[in-house]
């Protein structure tokens, strides 16, 4: 029984961070002709419902989207992303945008960005969210929805025929020894797969876990791994999640430059009263 569901925390400044930095993976992927895979092991429902009472309950999104969503002042990478969501919301009446009601799950994101010819497979554990998702795009022929354990998706579907693509590997964290399974996993996907984009996102919780989680790929002998993160509490800040990080194994070229564009600037956003920081650092370097 999963006790997870992304609907009580949608759109919260860790999914701002998130969703802001894989619009730019794709955006990077899409610069090349050559069709690729996206795949999302733990891609949740797709899209949420931010007038739905589990997205009401704690209102995350508040602390999050809605800090960004009518931002005239954004980096132009933050833009696609921006986009992206306020599309989803419908058009803007004249001198006046939409109201945030909706906000996009990866997949939807991953689905705005990709173009016909790339594949996308979905992959989402819990039976009724996988439902979900897979209503969600049941006309999109370049998009397969799966209900496996995202950890076997890694297994079941790299390397890919295409031999380019990224992997978005966004667990829950709801089980201890998460931090473990998820470096054992991708330190394996990497093995059988060593082209890929991967990117993993963590919640930076009890430092000396993320520390050896982060020494672990600091010492597994990948190359070519970016750190990025975003929080939004001081570090001994006790409450729920104070900010989380993504590393990205081959990052395309110039998402290190991006990021440290975008990040000051989501920081000055979502920051509580100026705390926390962000951070754009090779753990590993070329
Ligand atoms: N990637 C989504 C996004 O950005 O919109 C959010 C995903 S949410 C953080 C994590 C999802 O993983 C939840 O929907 C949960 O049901 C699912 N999940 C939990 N354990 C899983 C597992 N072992 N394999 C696949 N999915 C799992």
């Amino acid at each position: 029984m999963l006790a997870y569901r992304h609907l009580f925390h949608a759109g919260n400044f860790a999914d701002v961070f998130k969703h802001a930095m894989l619009t730019r993976l794709l955006i990077h992927l899409n610069k090349k002709d050559k069709p690729y895979l996206y795949l999302d092991t733990h891609a949740g429902i797709g899209s949420y419902n931010l007038a739905h009472d589990w997205a009401r309950k704690n209102a995350e999104f508040q602390d999050g989207i809605a800090k960004v969503y009518d931002a005239r002042n954004a980096p132009a990478e933050m833009g696609p992303y921006l986009d992206i969501v306020r599309t989803m919301n419908g058009p803007a009446a004249p001198n006046k945008r939409a109201g945030l009601g909706q906000y996009p799950g990866s997949p939807w994101i991953a689905r705005a960005l990709t173009r016909a010819e790339d594949r996308l497979v979905l992959n989402e554990l819990n039976k009724e969210d996988c439902a979900q998702l897979r209503a969600l795009f049941e006309h999109e022929r370049h998009v397969h929805v799966h209900d496996m354990d995202g950890y076997q998706a890694l297994k079941a579907f790299l390397p890919p025929p295409e031999r380019r693509g990224l992997v978005l590997i966004d667990s829950s964290f709801d089980r201890s020894q998460e931090y473990k399974r998820l470096a054992e996993a991708v330190t394996n996907a990497h093995s059988r797969w060593a082209t890929g984009v991967l990117a993993l996102w963590y919640p930076l919780m009890d430092a000396r876990d993320v520390q050896s989680f982060e020494q672990r790929f600091v010492h597994s002998g990948i190359r070519r791994i970016l750190k990025l993160s975003l929080s939004v509490q001081a570090e001994n800040w006790t409450g729920s999640l104070r900010g989380s990080a993504l590393l990205v194994i081959n990052p395309p070229w110039g998402v290190d430059e991006e990021a440290r564009r975008m990040l000051p600037w989501l920081w000055r956003q979502l920051a509580v009263e100026g705390q926390g920081e962000w951070e754009v650092r090779w753990l590993v370097p070329e």
